[in-house]
């Protein structure tokens, strides 16, 4: 079968190859993938940012439907539609895994980075960790909820925001743009979103944001604290550093800051406030098998309407050099259904 490797050298490019897949162990099943969207992960996995893995199949937003079954397997039949996320798996008894935190599973596996991913005709799975899509949700846009659309949800949950508060989004792009609609139609917040792109901040004022405020000209801090009194919490998905800070001067006291996002280098707190305030900090990372099954349901619902464009897997590496030239609206998922042309 084809599929999408990262390169011996680690450039940040993919070599098409031809695979072959072993054979299943107990408790795996062969998907054939449909569509697999590429994420500016893939990007730094194909740089080696996070240890050099040559060889490796690249893909986390991958959705496909299950055509063989492994020894033992229960939870799914021939024939279900299943992705494969970022989230590969975990040891399932560790004390995260048992608790509702799986994702933070100190031997979780991650998909197109420790373990083969889903850019390829073929995906293995870990049968009980590949979640169920509706069959009322579009495959194509179920691509990015595996991947934007479950990190996004899972940060507004982390948020704990309540209907009726407010809540900043700092960056308008993928991630912002979904959290805005997820903010807006499942939390039921007021949404403040925040970025330096005029046309971004357009789009989510279409989607719902209640304010927007481009921070290239005004100080997001300053006219969220005179206007409202400062938000109840705030999620940084943009990447620039000095949006913690924004952020962190954003929230009223009792107010959470959720990182998202991962700039280079660190963030300063300003402890004091911090302190006197009471602000918390916290980390959100992508969501659990049941986060990404209610994302999965709430889109099929209508909450959310990602962006999408499907391509051809002989264009990967084209589509690399349009997301580092930050060229694309939305998400370029390649389509398998044609097979892997
Ligand atoms: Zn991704
Ligand atoms: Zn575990």
């Amino acid at each position: 079968m084809k599929a999408a490797v990262v390169r011996p050298q680690c450039d940040g490019y993919f070599d098409i190859k031809d695979v072959t897949l072993r054979d299943l162990k107990p408790g795996e099943a062969l998907v054939k993938v449909e569509y697999c969207g590429l994420c500016h992960t893939d990007l730094h996995v194909a740089e080696g940012q996070f240890g050099k893995v040559p060889g490796r199949i690249t893909g986390h937003e991958g959705i496909g439907k299950v055509v063989k079954l492994g020894p033992g397997v229960t939870s799914l039949k021939l024939g279900d539609r299943v992705s494969i996320a970022w989230f590969y798996s975990g040891c399932g008894h560790c004390e995260y895994c048992v608790t509702g935190n799986e994702s933070l599973c100190r031997h979780a596996l991650n998909s197109g980075y420790t373990v083969d991913g889903a850019m390829a005709e073929y995906c293995i799975v870990k049968a009980n960790y590949a979640v169920k899509v509706p069959a009322n949700l579009d495959p194509i846009k179920a691509t990015s909820v595996t991947c934007a659309g479950v990190t996004t949800y899972k940060a507004i949950k982390t948020s704990q925001i309540q209907p009726g508060q407010w809540l900043v989004m700092y960056g308008a792009g993928g991630l912002g743009n979904l959290g805005v609609q997820w903010a807006k139609n499942v939390f039921k917040a007021h949404v403040i979103a925040v970025d330096i792109n005029d046309a971004k901040l357009d789009e989510v004022k279409q989607q719902g944001a209640d304010m927007v405020i481009n921070s290239s000209k005004v100080d997001p801090a300053k006219e969220i604290q005179d206007k409202i009194g400062g938000a109840q919490a705030a999620i940084v998905t943009a990447t620039a550093p000095i949006c913690y800070d924004q952020a962190l001067g954003s929230v009223r006291a009792g107010g959470r800051v959720v990182a998202v996002s991962l700039p280079k280098g660190d963030i300063d707190v300003p402890i004091a406030k911090t302190v006197l305030d009471g602000i918390e900090i916290v980390g959100s990372l992508v969501g659990t098998r049941q986060d990404l099954a209610e994302s999965f349901e709430l889109t099929a619902e209508g909450a959310i309407d990602p962006i999408v464009h499907t391509r051809k897997l002989s264009e990967i590496n084209d589509i690399v050099d349009e997301m580092k030239a930050g060229k694309i609206v939305g998400r370029m998922v390649v389509d398998f259904t044609h097979g892997a042309n």
